[in-house]
């Protein structure tokens, strides 16, 4: 059986190689354990079920939190020739008969299920009589989190699920999730009553994924317009605090030319429906939404995620900007930083009643503070989150990374600031200090004797900004503490008092100017295209676009973008050339053959381009970071010959090939 799952996963989802772990999990349930998994988003969690399913006799059940993600799902599973069907509450009871009656006589691999209704007696009754007659191959547990209270997207139906466990003991259980904290991985263990589970951890780094933090400002808006529209039509989510924040954000792009939709809990279910279908169908490309928006999006070619406004806690931020480049192509995530932010999520802690709850929430958006203003590896700050280690020095993707924040000495307001911090008996939180350095005139001062103090405004050629800004600085290089129990207390330690005897210097990033640090070209293989590629990538957008509206699916259910990206750089011709496309499986060479090589033909010969070119050899089961690769250096001297008039043959000669 195992000897041909390589053929299989090309026969029917078109890849050529498993991404990594996927080979392992699958061989450990096709053995029938159970198994527990923890990806990021986009490393290939889906494929490990449904390919599991194909193996074994018998039905597959999938518990999924979300009505649009099983029908996306079901959608791309019956577009790669795979008996795959969903129950859920928005059925006639006529279409719930007929699929129940389909998974009772053995035509459906997979089914499926929302948890409340998986629960109820007569599914449990159906899944009773299903293992009778065909069988019950796996219960695979999507989203699996949602059993945690622990998690942002805690479902009380959910605990339920254990009872499963007991019901079907015989049966593998599958959980996978890709949220990381530690409490919510133990909490799924024990809720699901896993059984000894093989346990996959995968690394939270997503090497495609590029990492930006600008300074948010009142030219701010200017530069998300610039940055849209440098990104033509590709797929991009804009994410806003506010309701009345997304409502005005895409009411200004709209005046500017950006076809662009709203999402937020506000508007009718109907229209949220709409809008996501119309986002996910390539309609409209920009989606200004809060965070309700986004669980289970399996939108593959999202191109750039923005937060316009800041996020709650780090982990929100990583699963939202998680949301671009699932499709392993190159995808930006930037963050428009303005600590001033920070009050309006602060206005909503201090509502909290929990005292632990608001300690936690506070701390949260520190963590995110403490990234924006880091100036280290992004992708370090991230990982260390999650508890992962980042060993590279530099990871070549980040704002950070390839444009390293300058260094200013500032020895002598380090010393300002730490003597204030001691005259003061570090009693005081940083603004208070900052208010003495500035010789600032306020009830607290004149009540303490503030203005008494030695250190009393020697620091008024610095704004409340710059100077909070260095502070911060300060606490993130550890050159002084901060008690975090409620009220935020600044403390001297080893380091400051280094710094009062004058023994150390001190050196901190340049306080930031408003100015675009990066340019706007997204980097993806895709923009590495000619003009001329690009064309015909454009001009097979469009023919998938219409074979997708055909048939009432997203674009991404027809072809990746990266599958457009092969052939843009092949050019198939023949079958055998199609076939040998990653992401053609069997069923859609035959659907979809002659449409795109017919388009291809037409292209290449109205714009002069060469055919049926050799694919690069690329070895695919690396981690998901090898299909972020740019072009290979053989293939720019193809590219080269080709433009010094070569035909293929001495193409091949030079570069060693069989033409
Ligand atoms: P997850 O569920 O972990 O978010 P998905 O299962 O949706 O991830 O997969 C993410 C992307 O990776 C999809 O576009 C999918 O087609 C692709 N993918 C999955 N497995 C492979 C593979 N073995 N080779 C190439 N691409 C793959
Ligand atoms: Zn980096």
């Amino acid at each position: 059986m195992l000897e041909n799952i390589e053929y299989t996963l090309k026969q029917y989802f078109g890849h050529d190689a498993f991404l990594m772990g996927q080979r392992e999990i699958i061989q450990q349930v096709l053995c029938g354990h159970d198994a527990f998994v923890l990806m990021p988003t986009g490393a290939g969690k889906s494929l490990v079920y449904q390919f599991s399913s194909l193996l074994m006799p018998g039905l597959t059940i999938v518990i999924s939190p979300l009505i649009a993600l099983m029908q996306d799902q079901v959608d791309r599973l019956q577009a790669n020739g795979i008996a795959a069907t969903f129950i859920n509450s928005s059925l006639s009871s006529n279409e719930r008969l007929e699929r129940e009656r389909a998974a009772l006589n053995g035509q459906l691999k997979l089914l499926y299920v929302a948890p409340e209704r998986l629960l109820t007696l007569s599914c449990l009754s159906l899944l009773d009589e299903v293992r009778k007659r065909v069988g019950l191959s796996l219960l695979a547990v999507d989203e699996a989190h949602c059993v945690s209270e622990w998690g942002h997207d805690f479902r009380p139906e959910y605990r339920l699920l254990g009872h499963l466990r007991d019901r079907y003991p015989s049966v593998p259980m599958l959980a996978l999730t890709a949220t990381a904290t530690e409490r919510v991985r133990d909490d799924i263990l024990i809720q699901l009553k896993l059984q000894d589970p093989y346990i996959h951890i995968a690394s939270f780094n997503r090497p495609n994924l590029y990492y930006e933090v600008r300074q948010k400002h009142r030219g701010s808006y200017q530069e998300l317009l610039q940055l849209l529209r440098s990104q033509s039509d590709s797929p991009i989510i804009i994410y806003c605090q506010s309701r009345k924040g997304v409502d005005e954000l895409s009411e200004a792009l709209k005046q500017d030319g950006i076809n662009v939709l709203p999402y937020h809990a506000g508007l009718t279910s109907e229209q949220r429906t709409e809008h996501q279908t119309r986002f996910m169908r390539d309609d409209v490309s920009v989606l200004a939404a809060t965070v309700a928006f986004g669980m289970g999006i399996g939108k593959p070619d999202v191109r750039a995620v923005i937060h316009y406004d800041m996020p709650k806690s780090l982990e929100g931020y990583y699963q939202e900007s998680g949301r671009s480049g699932r499709d392993g192509l190159r995808a930006q995530c930037i963050f428009f930083y303005q600590y001033g932010d920070r009050t309006k999520l602060e206005f909503t802690i201090v509502q909290k009643t929990d005292e632990q709850e608001r300690r936690i929430a506070r701390q949260q958006l520190q963590q995110v503070v403490d990234y924006a203003e880091s100036v280290v590896c992004r992708r370090r700050v991230l990982l260390a989150y999650f508890g992962e280690e980042y060993q590279q020095e530099d990871c070549g993707n980040c704002d950070n990374c390839l444009r390293p924040t300058a260094m200013e000495d500032r020895t002598i307001e380090a010393q300002k600031f730490v003597s204030c911090v001691s005259r003061t008996q570090q009693r005081f939180g940083m603004r208070h200090i900052v208010d003495i350095l500035r010789g600032a005139n306020t009830q607290k001062i004149r009540d303490l004797n503030h203005d008494q103090l030695t250190t009393y405004g020697i620091g008024k050629d610095l704004s409340v900004d710059a100077w909070m800004h260095f502070g911060r600085s300060l606490l993130q290089q550890g050159l002084l503490s901060q008690t975090d129990d409620g009220y935020p207390v600044l403390k001297l330690n080893q380091l400051s008092r280094e710094i009062l005897r004058r023994q150390r210097n001190v050196e901190v990033p340049a306080i930031p100017v408003h100015q675009q640090k990066t340019s706007d070209t997204v980097p993806s293989r895709i923009s590495a295209l000619e003009p001329e590629e690009m064309g015909l990538f454009h001009h097979l957008r469009i023919l998938r676009k219409r074979l997708a509206d055909a048939q009432s699916v997203a674009p991404f259910v027809v072809f990746h973008d990266s599958t457009l990206l092969a052939m843009t750089q092949q050019r198939p011709q023949s079958k055998e050339q199609f076939a040998k496309i990653p992401g053609v499986g069997v069923s859609k060479l035959d659907a979809y053959l002659t449409p795109f090589t017919d388009a291809i033909r037409d292209y290449c010969e109205l714009h002069n381009l060469a055919m049926g070119l050799k694919p690069e050899p690329q070895k695919m089961e690396a981690a998901s970071a090898s299909r972020v690769n740019g072009s290979s250096p053989t293939r720019l001297l193809t590219l080269e010959l080709y433009k010094q008039g070569r035909n293929i043959r001495e193409m091949a000669k030079e570069r060693n090939l069989s033409p």
